[in-house]
């Protein structure tokens, strides 16, 4: 056949009505027929990752969300609903066919108001892995206005795409938990002062993410470069969560509920307030004062709060989660033949010694080490088929080991 008798075998169209007619073994395609056949596929695959997601999300109701996530967390039952919900809610309206009429889901971003170490990081993270999404975890502080020294408010896609091996679908889908919101707060109450670039301009950054933006996000973080290659990431179904412990959060919380942040209450009416955990009066005005811009607070419409771990909560979370430390330290002496025993008095020692040295939960872990690192070490060399740690026991590997410095520094 002559080269200009050519023609697409899908549409007929000759050889010179097309930009590019490409041959296969007996058949030719033409340019516009693949771009159509392109569409084809990103449509399926779309349908498909829907119907993926449908499948699995028919499983888990709001309470089923819950029960997940008390396998892992301690506690923060208020928090634990009002993100049961919310995801629910999330990937409801991430799954809503595209229908005629105009009510529009909104996206249920969600705002964690609590003290390090309360498990606002646990929570984002078993969320992420009971959906299977790809998780992006950032520090709000990291964050610059575009032209300063730190990172652009994209680079947090970027450790989305990281964490969905760069497949934009499933990042498109993915949950972003940012850190410490609170630090980006307006530093000043007072909106007509200059603008403040670590604060403000930061939150401005973050609103078109947070809504839902199609952005260019540089694949390798940093810096944009007018060279570099951008990929296309919708935010709209991506779902945020923020967290930060908003120091002193609860005296404007107190001052609103007109009492005393420490000591008696003023009014009868006031005997209901618990005043050991204010953070649960918390509401979006006093993040406003706190100096998030009103647009962020209205993106991030579920509020929530995270209460302060007593040292009941810290045994719990010792002892009772799937995977609690002292169930990974049993485990591990269980490889070596061990069987390990902890008496109640050496599990309240531990805990003891976290409220001491201002530790939280996140000290647990390395009480645990620094009592266990002898034991770990010795054991696995000897007889030793039983081992019972006692408070006595703790106490003497603590005094031994250099985590005791810590008290003097805390
Ligand atoms: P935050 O993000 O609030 O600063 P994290 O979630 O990072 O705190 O908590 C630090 C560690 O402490 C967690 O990895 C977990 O081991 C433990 N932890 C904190 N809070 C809880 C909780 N409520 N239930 C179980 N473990 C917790």
């Amino acid at each position: 056949m002559a080269k200009e008798d050519l023609e697409c075998s899908f549409c007929g169209r000759k050889k010179a009505d097309t930009e590019i007619l490409i041959a296969g073994l007996d058949a030719h395609i033409c340019d516009r027929c693949i771009e159509q056949a392109y569409g084809i596929v990103v449509e399926e695959t779309k349908q498909e990752t829907k119907k993926e997601l449908s499948a699995e999300f028919e499983l888990r109701k709001p309470k089923a969300i819950k029960g997940f996530l008390d396998d892992y967390v301690i506690g923060q039952n208020y928090t634990k609903k009002v993100m049961s919900v919310a995801v629910y809610n999330h990937y409801k309206r991430l799954l809503q066919p595209n229908s005629d009429d105009d009510i529009e889901i909104q996206k249920s971003n969600i705002i964690m108001i609590g003290q390090t170490g309360t498990g606002k990081t646990l929570i984002a993270k078993t969320i992420a892995r009971m959906l299977n999404v790809p998780l992006a975890i950032v520090d709000a502080t990291v964050l610059t206005e575009a032209g300063y020294v730190g990172e652009d408010v994209e680079s947090i896609l970027t450790r989305l795409l990281q964490a969905a091996d760069y497949n934009v679908e499933k990042a498109e889908q993915g949950i972003v938990f940012i850190d410490e919101i609170d630090k980006i707060a307006r530093k000043s109450d007072n909106p007509s002062i200059t603008r403040d670039v670590s604060g403000e301009g930061v939150q401005q950054g973050l609103l078109k993410l947070l809504e839902g933006t199609v952005v260019n996000v540089p694949p390798k973080g940093g810096r944009k470069h007018p060279d570099q290659k951008f990929i296309e990431v919708n935010t709209e179904n991506i779902l945020f969560i923020a967290g930060g412990a908003f120091d002193g959060i609860e005296k404007a919380i107190a001052k609103r509920l007109n009492m005393q942040a420490v000591g008696y209450s003023a009014s009868k009416s006031d005997d209901a307030i618990d005043q050991e955990n204010l953070l649960q009066y918390v509401i979006p005005k006093d993040l406003k004062d706190f100096g998030l811009i009103p647009e962020i607070i209205g993106r991030l419409p579920m509020l929530t709060y995270m209460s302060p771990l007593d040292k009941k909560a810290l045994k719990a979370i010792l002892t009772e989660p799937k995977n609690a430390l002292i169930k990974q330290y049993t485990k591990l002496f269980e490889m070596d033949n061990i069987s390990l025993e902890i008496t109640e008095g050496a599990l309240d020692y531990i805990v003891d010694k976290a409220v001491e040295y201002k530790l939280g939960a996140r000290g647990l872990r390395s009480l645990c080490e620094a009592i266990l690192t002898d034991a770990m070490y010795e054991f696995p060399d000897s007889d030793v088929t039983e081992f019972k740690l006692t408070k006595t026991y703790a106490e003497k590997a603590l005094n031994k080991s250099t985590l005791k410095k810590l008290k003097a520094v805390s």
